[in-house]
């Protein structure tokens, strides 16, 4: 059966089952850690700016709630169905159990084509649905947290953080009910790009992993690697920024309207800039049409990056696919069935689960901001830099060497939010490749079955240092 076909939630399920497998938990416990812990869909009405009434068809997953808040984004877009939140949010919790965010899992969206409703109407669709979440007891900082997903950013975040707050009340801590805030609201440096950041973080330390160049026949690190992106929305961006910054050669991407390619490397900037002018990634100057969007996938490369949506390569397309390595920055890019043929044919797969935990990890680091009502560094950035100060004096006077400012400057600076975040964000992103590759090589199975497979054992050990109430 193509897998395409096969609903989105027990494709999840396949992979952890799979992980499963190799533990020896109570199947009673598997299945609760499996299941789908609460549902709401909602139906509501918005007034559209011509005066008549649209009824919206949204929904919120919360798939575990072993931990408090459970976390996950909000997504807008035509065809999301309950099937989808709920798998969507089942990653979520095993995605979060992975990278040690002390969140269960959730996610929401709302059934909308952007394109078809006004500013001012997505407003009242977002307001309505946060009023509809909190009247339900499904958001709240201790409760349930969103975050921006695909489809929504910061300007979604403002109107639901606003909307929280004018239901709420004055509660203290309302600002971590949602993360991916502007810096105005309680954001924090560093969210917006940290997803598709992680996904670079990841990239790397795969390519810099002697076990999994050795399995690819690649040239280990990220300089000289030819890449292809598929969407250039916040994810997609910010990871091919980040990989061609560090040397990467951008040899196609696909956005909804097509796909071009050039061998010889496509300017990133340029192509954003030609997209705003045409409104249209085609024609890009020295660059190749494509016949269809999806034939970017199959373009030769080192490393092919969905960052669009889940089904992206499936049974059908698999055996086509030529890159080295498929990095899924999007969630459920690869089916279940298309992940076995491409590690059938010895393509190496960089699972979603680890690859775009980057986006909650600051996610967390955000609501954590909210909570403490402070920013990070405010308390030590300057007494860091004082001391670094104080060192450097005494290597100077020891060595009698002496720096020019600029360096020294550089040197004794003291760490402020921006670098706080990227660091912790760097951090997570390593320490998470070292644990996947290394469950991977212990267990003798695929990335994707030894991320599952650490999840499970951190949620079934949570579950049983907790017991089963009453
Ligand atoms: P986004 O809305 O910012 O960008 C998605 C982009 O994909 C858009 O530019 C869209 O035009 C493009 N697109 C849509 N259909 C396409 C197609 N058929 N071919 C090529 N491009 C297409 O969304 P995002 O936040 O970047 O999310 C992308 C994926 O990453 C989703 O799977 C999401 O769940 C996942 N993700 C996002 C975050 C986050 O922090 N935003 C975190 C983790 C995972």
């Amino acid at each position: 059966m193509n897998s395409t076909h096969i609903p989105f939630f027990e494709q999840v399920n396949r992979h952890f089952d799979r992980a499963a497998a190799l533990s020896k938990y109570e199947p009673g416990l598997l299945t609760q850690i499996k299941s789908c812990n609460n549902v709401v869909h909602i139906a509501f009405p918005i007034k559209r700016d011509n005066g008549t009434i649209d009824v919206m068809h949204a929904w919120r997953a919360e798939h575990s709630s072993h931990k408090l808040p459970v976390k996950g984004g909000i997504r807008y877009a035509p065809h999301v169905s309950e099937d989808e939140v709920s798998a969507l949010a089942a990653m979520m919790t095993y995605k979060c159990a992975l990278v040690d965010v002390p969140f269960g899992g959730a996610k929401g969206a709302v059934r909308i084509d952007r394109s078809r409703y006004s500013e001012a109407e997505i407003e009242r669709v977002t307001r309505r649905f946060t009023f509809e979440l909190a009247g339900k007891n499904f958001i709240g900082p201790g409760i349930d947290v969103p975050a921006p997903d695909y489809g929504t950013g910061q300007r979604e975040m403002s109107w639901i953080v606003d909307t929280y707050m004018a239901v709420a009340g004055n509660q203290l801590d309302s600002a971590g009910c949602v993360t991916g805030k502007p810096l105005a609201l309680g954001g924090i440096r560093g969210r917006t790009e940290a997803t598709g950041r992680g996904v670079f973080f990841g990239v790397r330390e795969a390519l810099a992993d002697p076990h999994f160049i050795a399995s690819t026949g690649l040239e280990g690190g990220v300089e000289g690697r030819t890449v292809v992106v598929q969407g250039l929305g916040n994810v997609g961006y910010h990871a091919a920024k980040n990989l061609t910054a560090a040397g990467a050669r951008l040899v196609a991407l696909a956005e909804r309207e097509g796909a071009i390619h050039n061998p010889a490397g496509l300017d990133l900037e340029a192509v954003i800039a030609h997209r705003s002018e045409s409104g249209s990634i085609l024609d890009f100057p020295g660059a190749t049409n494509l016949p269809t969007t999806l034939a970017a996938l199959e373009v030769e490369c080192d490393v092919l990056i969905p960052a669009a949506l889940e089904n992206q390569i499936t049974a059908e397309n698999a055996d086509r696919i030529r890159a080295r390595v498929v990095a899924e920055a999007a969630n459920g890019p690869v089916t279940a069935d298309a992940h076995e043929q491409l590690t059938g044919r010895g393509v190496r797969v960089i699972p979603d689960l680890y690859l775009n935990a980057g986006g909650v990890t600051v996610s967390y680091f955000e609501w954590v901001k909210n909570l403490t009502h402070v920013r990070f560094g405010r308390m030590d950035k300057r007494f860091e830099e004082a001391s670094n100060v104080r060192i450097m004096s005494a290597v100077q006077e020891l060595t009698h060497a002496k720096l020019d400012d600029a360096r020294l400057a550089a040197i004794t600076a003291g760490g402020g939010e921006a670098e706080l975040v990227d660091s912790g964000l760097e951090d997570t992103m390593i320490t998470g490749w070292q644990a996947v590759s290394e469950a991977g090589r212990r267990l003798g199975v695929d990335l994707r079955t030894a991320a599952y497979s650490i999840s499970l054992d951190k949620i079934a050990g949570s579950y049983m240092e907790r017991g089963i109430f009453p």
